[in-house]
């Protein structure tokens, strides 16, 4: 990582640095962020050669080399002070709530616009909504592009952010060009290199927000803030980690809960952390016991899945959807939590 002596590089400069990176077989990457850019080596930026041929530029002052599997996201990167808005929230200063149904009912709009009313009215900060939808049986409602324009329209109405899932280009592009606000990497694709690649490319230098769900396959730690790394290094940095549960180990569950990987989490990383309770437990009923584990554990957020009417909701929201009405009484007992580790700052 480049650490210049000015905030940023003329172009020349950085065609100057870009050339010697070159000579190593590296590349100089942008990454911009709300606070601070900086400038990544991309490639093994561990040559003493190529290290002393930057740092003797007189307009740098240092180059960072971090041995970590995932530099760019690492605790100790300078990507650390990265500021990552969201729904009007800065994640980490105050609890982020996503909510919105698990499938978007294209026969239905007028359900979505309602449980969005619902649960910006219960105190959301964004709405969720899947329009493309990967399944457990291939058979099962894959979606529809119709939903898309009523997810937008749901935006539109309650002037909240949107998620929706993106599971090939082809969806990338329409959810980018709707103007999607956070596209979300389903437990399916979360280590999808190729999509991962893809949507990077795609919203480099844009505000758009992803949220890399935690493979439901994924052990090793390193491997799932490596995926959200890839993401990043190609110039976005707004990337948030949601565990979702992982396969099964006890009956009852859906998901194993994973929520208690958040420390571990934040240990390695600075990038937030986003807890899905719905997909973990897969039963509205342990939804709130979910999510205040959650951020009793340290979570930046909550992403969950709720309906006016879950019973006549398409895909998950039978099972697991819970009422515009739960979520704000979920929402009052987690942000009790929240303020037990972060107190809100005196008026005074
Ligand atoms: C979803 O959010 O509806 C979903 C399918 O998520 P996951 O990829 O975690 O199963
Ligand atoms: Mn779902």
């Amino acid at each position: 990582m480049i650490i210049p002596k000015t905030p940023k590089l003329t172009d020349v400069q950085l065609e100057e640095v870009s050339l010697i990176a070159a000579e190593f077989g590296c590349r100089i990457q942008l990454i911009e962020g709300a606070a601070q850019s900086i400038f990544a080596i991309v490639g093994d930026e561990r040559h003493e050669l190529l290290i002393n041929r930057i740092e003797g530029l007189d307009y740098i002052d240092r180059v960072d080399t971090i041995q970590s599997p995932h530099k760019l996201l690492d605790i100790r990167s300078e990507l650390k002070n990265q500021k990552t808005v969201f729904g009007g929230i800065e994640l980490g200063k105050d609890l982020l709530a996503i909510a919105g149904p698990c499938t978007i009912d294209p026969s239905n709009p007028n359900r979505f616009y309602e449980t969005a009313e619902a649960l910006k009215e219960a105190g959301a900060h964004a709405l969720r909504g899947g329009v493309w939808k990967p399944r457990t049986n291939p058979y099962s409602y894959q979606g529809d592009n119709k939903a898309l324009d009523i997810l937008m329209e749901g935006a539109r109405r309650t002037g909240l952010p949107v998620n929706t899932e993106v599971m090939d280009e082809e969806n990338l592009e329409l959810a980018l060009d709707a103007g999607v606000d956070m596209l979300q990497i389903g437990t399916r694709n979360a280590l999808n290199y190729s999509l991962l690649r893809k949507v990077g490319q795609a919203i480099a230098g844009k505000n758009t927000v992803v949220l890399l769900k935690r493979g439901r396959h994924i052990g090793p730690i390193n491997e799932f803030i490596s995926a959200a790394e890839y993401i990043v290094n190609f110039g976005n940095p707004n990337v948030m980690l949601c565990p979702r549960g992982t396969l099964p180990g006890l009956e009852g569950y859906r998901n194993h809960p994973d929520e208690s990987i958040t420390p571990l989490l934040k240990e390695k990383t600075w990038a937030p952390v986003v807890v899905d309770p719905s997909h973990s437990v897969g039963k509205s009923v342990y939804v709130e016991a979910c999510s205040m584990a959650a951020v009793a554990y340290g979570t930046d957020g909550l992403c969950i899945e709720a309906n006016i009417d879950p019973a006549r909701g398409l895909g998950d929201d039978p099972k697991q959807a819970i009422t515009p009405e739960a979520f704000r009484q979920l929402m009052e007992k987690c942000q009790a939590i929240w303020n037990l580790n972060s107190p809100p700052e005196s008026s005074e």
